[in-house]
């Protein structure tokens, strides 16, 4: 590990004895807010990792060695997911603290308001405050999957925007140790969101959420750079000025792509990428190298056309993030 003493500990602290050792006053580290706007004028294009809550201890384990190995890229930020109706917040919360006490890179949690209570919503935006954690990426969330036609009628968040606007307030009571409060960032969808089919009605709903109080859009995954130029062009005319960052994720495998289309709602694999994977056959090594170099080809065409930022959907590896950074020229960065 490069006699990197931080990421030994990250290494060799198990599950428990992280917490053993969080628990046991290990001294948290230099409290310093990097509000999204310090981080985006920091670096501009940002360059950041989202990882989700692993499930069994074996997992956390790989998820740490992940970490250790993109925190030498010195990404802007790491996201960390939040489950379908909040079934991940403890776990959700706990991965962004850890990562705040024991690394260098700001953890952003993202946050769902479906099926949440305002009570639960502020009981959560005030341990983060607590934590000193400095952004929350804001959403809607999905239904449950068995209640296709959910009653909206009772929920205190309908969309997103009510959930910023929640934030927002939040922040105005000088709760966060911040005085700025929460950075708060929203989802954009390059190709639509399903649930609206008019484009022009959609974007008028993520001016609403900007409105609101959004300082940043973090994308949904696309294949096809040209969906997020048009996309981005089409903010620029409803007046959106906020950072885009542009959500990227590589194939790695045959089965992760069916699972990434059906995260990623419908989201579309153009000829080009599909000719290529078919060309690789049931070959897992060439899958995995053609959705590598397509995904880097679509970071640098994305660079060269000025894009704020580029987030990638690491499914919590971090081989192929790695490979791509490789082919953009870029490597680990030197510790000052
Ligand atoms: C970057 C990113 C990260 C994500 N992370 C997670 C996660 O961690 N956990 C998770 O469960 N899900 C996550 N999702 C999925 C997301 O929660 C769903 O796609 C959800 O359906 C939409 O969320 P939203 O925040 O865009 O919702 P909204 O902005 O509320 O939009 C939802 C739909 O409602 C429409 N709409 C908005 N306002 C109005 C209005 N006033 N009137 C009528 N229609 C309106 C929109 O056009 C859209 O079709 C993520 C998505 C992205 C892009």
């Amino acid at each position: 590990m490069g006699g990197n003493p931080r990421s030994d500990r990250w290494l060799r602290t198990g599950h428990d004895f992280l917490f053993a050792e969080i628990g046991s006053g290990v001294k948290p580290r230099a409290t310093r807010f990097m509000h999204i706007t310090d981080i985006l004028n920091q670096r501009r294009p940002s360059l950041s990792f989202e990882f989700f809550p692993p499930r069994s201890e074996s997992a956390w384990d790989s998820l740490y060695q992940t970490i250790v190995d993109l925190e030498a890229y010195g990404p802007s930020f790491v996201s960390v997911t939040y489950g379908a109706g909040g079934t991940t917040r403890d776990a959700t919360h706990d991965l962004v603290v850890r990562i705040k006490e024991t690394t260098d890179i700001p953890p952003i949690p993202h946050l769902t308001c479906v099926g949440h209570s305002e009570a639960e919503i502020d009981a959560i935006l005030e341990r983060y405050a607590k934590a000193g954690v400095a952004n929350i990426l804001a959403l809607r969330g999905d239904p449950p999957r068995d209640q296709p036609d959910y009653d909206w009628s009772d929920s205190d968040f309908r969309y997103a925007s009510d959930l910023v606007t929640f934030i927002r307030r939040f922040n105005e009571s000088g709760r966060h140790p911040d005085p700025r409060g929460f950075g708060i960032g929203v989802a954009g969808f390059p190709e639509g969101h399903p649930a609206t089919p008019n484009r022009l009605a959609e974007i008028d709903h993520l001016k609403a959420k900007i409105d609101a109080g959004a300082d940043y859009i973090c994308t949904q995954l696309f294949f096809d750079n040209h969906d997020f130029l048009d996309f981005r062009d089409r903010c620029a005319i409803a007046g959106i000025e906020v950072p885009i960052l542009a959500g990227l994720m590589p194939v790695t495998s045959t089965k992760g792509m069916s699972r990434m289309a059906d995260l990623a709602a419908g989201a579309r694999f153009p000829a080009r990428l599909l000719k290529a994977l078919a060309r690789a056959g049931d070959d897992p090594a060439a899958v995995e190298k053609v959705g590598i170099h397509y995904a880097a080809e679509q970071a640098s065409g994305l660079l060269d056309e000025g894009v704020d930022g580029i987030h990638f959907y690491t499914l919590n590896k971090s081989a192929a993030t790695r490979e791509i950074y490789a082919s953009l020229g870029m490597g680990p960065v030197a510790k000052a």
